[in-house]
């Protein structure tokens, strides 16, 4: 069993700790207290250990008791998962796991030089085998890495251009926006062109993004550049046959991302989570060697996955492909 602490019981940290859980071969050692709220109800009532990360007096006072301290969790585990806020990830890597020797999974909020390898399980697994510090790209990159490595395999790219529209917040966060406005970012590429590089070099991309008024999912509109001819029919049964990546059709109503979201309740997906990209069938096209299509990303769940993949890469399991079908087998992803 592979011992797992977590660090950041949050949006991403609480999928995480609910994964790790279900998976056979790991165990969760516990999860990190930092403010008392509903969801440390929640970890309580899971059974969890919840460990202190500052004092616990909040906890306490509300019948929460706590395990120990960050350095206990960090003490049992073999390895430990960061889902703390940016920039925290890399202080908590200079604080805690780098002079206690651990491997610890960063996030796509902190900058790629947190970690040796920044990680897409189904594209560079092989790369992360044993390392110590392992980065899980955003829920933007790791969607447009899971559908442009297939093309780049199959098909070759010459370039890509996409443009992210992305949600203005997590449903549940009533602080950001905007909530009545279009925002462009007015700096090129925007940062996921480059990301997408961490993981894939030598993807020629190209990237712009907007923020729009809606919480449930990102949205992106992909051109790309083929080195062969394709069909649309083609790139369709590419796709179904990726791992992670579902297409969605317009002839079963599933014409936006609300749907989308109400699908994956439908479907009885704990939290109503969606972690494959989903791709719209009649949202793709041809001209030539030029492919156009339309994915959506579940911003709180496709990483996720990736989180899973990157525990057993770190502690040396070398098979990429079983870990994935144990990950999706685990969260019954694609087909399971
Ligand atoms: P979040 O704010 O929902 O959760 C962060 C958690 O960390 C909270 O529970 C908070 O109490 C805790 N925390 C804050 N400071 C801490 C500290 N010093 N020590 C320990 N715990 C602390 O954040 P999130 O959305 O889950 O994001 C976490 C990471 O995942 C970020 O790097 C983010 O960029 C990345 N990410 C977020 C999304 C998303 O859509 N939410 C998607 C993909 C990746």
């Amino acid at each position: 069993m592979i011992k797992v602490g977590l660090i950041g019981y949050g949006t991403i940290g609480k999928r995480v700790a609910d994964a790790i859980a279900l998976q056979k071969d790991m165990e969760l050692v516990g999860v990190t207290g930092h403010s008392y709220n509903y969801k440390m109800e929640i970890a309580k009532k899971k059974g969890f250990k919840i460990f202190a990360m500052d004092d616990m007096e909040d906890f306490t006072k509300n019948d929460i008791k706590s395990a120990g301290d960050v350095n206990n969790l960090l003490e049992e585990s073999d390895v430990v998962i960061d889902c703390t806020p940016k920039k925290i990830g890399k202080e908590n890597k200079e604080k805690y796991y780098l002079p206690k020797k651990i491997k610890a999974i960063f996030q796509g909020g902190e900058k790629p030089d947190v970690a040796d390898v920044s990680f897409v399980a189904q594209c560079n697994y092989d790369k992360a085998l044993n390392k110590d510090f392992i980065r899980v790209v955003s829920c933007n990159t790791t969607g447009l890495c899971r559908t442009l490595h297939p093309l780049n395999v199959n098909y070759g790219i010459d370039s890509v251009h996409a443009t992210m529209v992305r949600r203005a917040a997590d449903p549940w966060d009533i602080y950001h926006g905007p909530i009545n406005a279009v925002v462009p970012v007015l700096e090129l590429p925007s940062h996921h062109g480059p990301d997408v590089q961490t993981v894939l070099p030598d993807v020629n991309i190209f990237t712009t993004a907007m923020s729009v008024p809606t919480t449930l999912m990102h949205m992106h509109s992909l051109i790309v550049d083929l080195k062969k001819d394709a069909n649309a029919e083609e790139i369709l049964d590419l796709f179904r046959k990726t791992t992670r990546v579902k297409v969605v059709r317009n002839a079963e109503k599933v014409r936006s991302t609300a749907e989308i979201m109400e699908f994956a309740k439908d479907l009885g997906r704990l939290r109503g989570d969606m972690p494959e990209i989903c791709v719209w069938e009649e949202g793709i096209g041809v001209k030539d060697k030029k492919l156009f299509y339309l994915q959506a990303i579940h911003q709180e769940s496709d990483v996720v996955l990736e989180n899973i993949d990157a525990i057993r890469a770190a502690t040396g399991f070398e098979d990429a492909e079983k870990s994935i079908e144990m990950t999706n087998k685990a969260l019954e992803v694609n087909g399971f």
